[in-house]
């Protein structure tokens, strides 16, 4: 017969096994939806065995008022999850996004810190009764531990609202300036030396203020200069460390399902980074620490001060009469103005026209990855017409009419010509090499990374001023009576 602790452990297992099915499953539209419950089903295992756990060793289950709490804990988790799963629109998931990571490495950090507050004292009595060579080795493991989950989750906390806030627009300080570099080294050491001064006495309040502090400032500035193209590196970082930060208090409270889901989170994360690092022609380190993005994002060019020719959707609509390639190229834009079901419709009926219509997918466009395949499934467009940048960029040159819905960046020729800027060697689609570029945007302002465009000024452009879904419908209007 199995223990009940064995039972127990075995239901982590489980857990973990479904978070790795999970995890797979999200790696394609097709089997996402699936990936997404087999994950939340282990979470609830998760959940579930834990709770049975503390009552077991007493830890929770003595106070009734320890129950309360969680039961509180589990329902205002519950309830604040629900009510931002119906209210948050498509645009705000990836402030969104940034919001929970900085929240999980949060929670990281304060569980590790309570486990030192309840233990600390206990320590340095056990250290007088002169303990064995197994009790210095968890001692050692849970002070290391508590320091890397404070660390990493006050970091990850600071530096997910400083990304929150400029996905939003509304961080305006770039901090991008000499010395930065050393500030973060000075701040970095500082948190370290405070968590080898708690290995010394753990209960020590300033050591454990410093800590805290230093590493809450230390995501401020490491996030702050980072701006434009490279945020969604930081992002994907931040997300690996909020889960490397839940590793380490998986250690702290010695509990197997947390070490394991934070140890997938993090390596989830960091292949994801550099799969985004990839995408941007950017080194890790030159995302991290040269600041190379810096220009924040809502930025203005100089886009006002030249002058491009604006179309009607009737004009625009002539360029797809006989077209037999047309390539829709998604971005931001679409995601504001809701347009994807719009663009959908015109496919459509450029399809019952004998066009053949794809879909080209910069791994960058909107604000979060894989942000223009969500909103193309719910959209219902087929998988098998949606083209990685890789894969479509050598169409362009046969292609009749490029379609940009609210993309800009990753279609900025600024990419090539100017090397050093923010968007300086960003692989982009090449849609100036079509016959008839169309842009729907609502004017000649620039995109996050915020560099002013040329393609709007191109002969081959032809600009639909005015909101996607709208100007969309226009077209479908004017492709209709063609
Ligand atoms: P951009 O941000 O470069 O441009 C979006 C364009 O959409 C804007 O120029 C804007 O122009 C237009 N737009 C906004 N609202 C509307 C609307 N209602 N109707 C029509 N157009 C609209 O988008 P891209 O997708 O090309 O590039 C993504 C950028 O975001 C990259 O720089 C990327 O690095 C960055 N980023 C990406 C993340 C990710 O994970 N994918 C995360 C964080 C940042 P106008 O105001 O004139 O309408």
């Amino acid at each position: 017969m199995i223990s009940i602790e064995n039972q127990l452990e075995l239901c982590y297992l489980v857990a973990a096994a479904l978070f790795i099915f999970g995890i797979k499953g999200l790696g394609s539209p097709r089997t996402a939806v699936r990936g997404n419950r087999l994950g939340s089903i282990g979470m609830l295992i998760a959940v579930i065995a834990t709770v049975i756990m503390i009552q077991r060793d007493g830890s929770g289950g003595d106070s009734p008022a320890q129950w309360t709490w969680v039961l509180i804990g589990l329902g205002a988790g519950a309830l604040v999850g629900a009510v931002m799963a119906k209210r948050v629109e498509m645009t705000g998931m990836p402030e969104m996004v940034a919001l929970l990571n900085g929240f999980g490495g949060a929670a990281s950090a304060l569980v590790g810190l309570s486990e030192l507050l309840r233990l600390g004292p206990q320590v340095l009595i056990w250290d007088q009764a002169g303990a064995g060579s197994d009790y210095h080795l968890w001692r050692t493991v849970l002070v290391v531990a508590v320091g890397a989950s404070s660390l990493i989750g006050w970091l990850t906390l600071t530096g997910s609202v400083v990304a929150m806030l400029k996905l939003a627009g509304k961080w305006k300080w770039n901090l991008a300036f000499g010395g930065v570099n050393f500030i973060k080294g000075g701040l970095l050491l500082l948190a370290v030396v405070s968590s080898g001064m708690l290995l010394q006495d753990p209960t020590q309040m300033l050591w454990i203020g410093l800590l805290t502090g230093s590493s809450a400032l230390l995501g401020v500035i490491f996030v702050a200069p980072i701006g434009g193209a490279d945020m969604p590196v930081v992002i994907s970082f931040l997300n690996s460390l909020s889960g490397l930060a839940a590793t380490a208090t998986g250690f702290v409270v010695g509990n197997n399902a947390l070490i394991i889901s934070g140890a997938l989170v993090g390596a989830a994360g960091l292949i994801l980074t550099a799969i985004m690092c990839k995408a941007m022609n950017r080194s890790f380190l030159d995302v991290m620490f040269k600041a190379y993005g810096a220009s924040s994002a809502g930025a203005s060019g100089d886009g006002e001060k030249r002058s491009a020719r604006g179309y009607d959707a009737d004009e625009a609509a002539l360029a797809f009469d006989g077209a037999r390639l047309v390539i829709v190229v998604p971005g931001y834009g679409m995601a504001v103005s809701q347009a994807q079901h719009a663009v959908r419709e015109l496919a459509e009926e450029l399809e019952s026209k004998g066009t053949d219509v794809r879909y080209a997918i910069h791994p960058v466009a909107g604000r979060m990855p894989g942000h223009m395949n969500v909103l193309l499934a719910e959209a219902n467009v087929s998988y098998d017409k949606l083209f990685e940048l890789d894969d479509i960029n050598s169409a362009f040159s046969e292609c009749d009419v490029a379609l940009i819905v609210g993309a800009n960046d990753t279609i900025n020729p600024a990419a090539h010509t100017d090397p050093g800027g923010p968007l300086g060697g960003m692989p982009i689609l090449d849609v100036e090499k079509a016959r008839t570029t169309i842009i729907v945007k609502r004017s000649l302002s620039p995109g996050y990374a915020g560099v002013d465009n040329d393609l709007f000024y191109r002969t081959s452009t032809m600009m639909l001023f005015g909101d996607g879904k709208k100007k969309i419908v226009e077209l479908l209007g004017a492709v209709k009576e063609l």
